[in-house]
């Protein structure tokens, strides 16, 4: 049998691949960040209803599942409907929608660790890209270019000790603050935060974006959340007012628009 020459030369057959990937003998190729798989609950085109960024168009990627189960929750269905699609699907979908603004939420959207790389792509598409989270997970990893819209969460959530205080240290100036009301104890609750944590300070040295509170909305009880009568924003106005609380009231937009209990708005 005829001998090749060079045959000591030749890469055997899994170096031959290695070398055509491009890598070192013996590394493992780079993963491919968008074929990384989400459990995703609905994509969809909406008016943005809270944060300061409210009232402007947005995309939302709302996330399987969520570690909290807050009284008054509104998701409940995304705790663990979903369906799988890749990083990948998920940012074509998402410019499909030709918007410069998307929001990832959920569920909680960083309990998935592929959500980073999500955002990380819609960042590098050049979307401006708003993170809603719990409060409960670190943000950290987050992409420097997103912004964190991070819920503290007060008593009357039944998850405030959930709440992950470390974040506040990794919070950036275009990031903001929300807290969910649902009665005179959890305002209470909030304007001692606000204070001892120095948010309005922060706020005030451009170090952070805004602090927002919300009126809870009714909501009824669940399979695996309580529910809650809810709060008038009235109320919560006049205690804002009367303190000279440096925050900013807010009330969920796409709620007054569509009816409360639709979704995918
Ligand atoms: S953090 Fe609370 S409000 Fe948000 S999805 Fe989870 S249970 Fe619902």
């Amino acid at each position: 049998m005829a001998v090749n020459p060079l045959q000591h030369l030749m890469p055997t057959c899994s170096g031959a691949r290695a070398a055509a990937a491009g890598t070192a003998f013996g590394a493992e190729p780079a993963e491919d960040p968008r074929s990384g798989t989400l459990r995703v609950n609905e994509i969809f085109h909406s008016i943005q209803g809270e944060s300061t960024w409210a009232g402007e168009p947005c995309v939302f990627v709302r996330l399987t599942g969520c570690p909290l189960r807050c009284t008054y929750c509104d998701t409940e269905y995304a705790f663990r409907e979903g369906d799988a699609m890749t990083v990948g699907q998920a940012v074509d979908r998402v410019l499909g929608f030709a918007c410069p603004l998307v929001e990832l939420t959920g569920g909680e959207p960083l309990a998935q660790k592929r959500a980073f790389d999500l955002m990380r792509l819609l960042c590098d598409a050049g979307l401006t890209v708003l993170v809603e989270t719990s409060g409960a997970v670190d943000i950290s990893p987050c992409d420097p270019r997103a912004i964190r819209i991070l819920d503290l969460k007060t008593p009357g959530s039944g998850e405030c000790a959930r709440n992950r205080w470390a974040n506040l240290a990794d919070l950036r100036p275009a990031d903001e603050v929300k807290f969910v009301v649902t009665d005179r104890a959890d305002y209470e609750w909030a304007r001692g935060v606000i204070a001892e944590r120095g948010l309005a300070t922060m706020v005030r040295e451009g170090r952070l974006r805004a602090i927002l509170l919300s009126p809870a909305w009714a909501q009824a009880a669940g399979r695996e959340v309580a529910g809650t009568p809810g709060l008038e924003p009235r109320a919560l106005a006049e205690w804002i007012l009367a303190d000279r609380l440096a925050v900013r009231l807010q009330v969920q937009a796409h709620k007054v628009i569509w009816d409360p209990g639709m979704r995918g708005v």
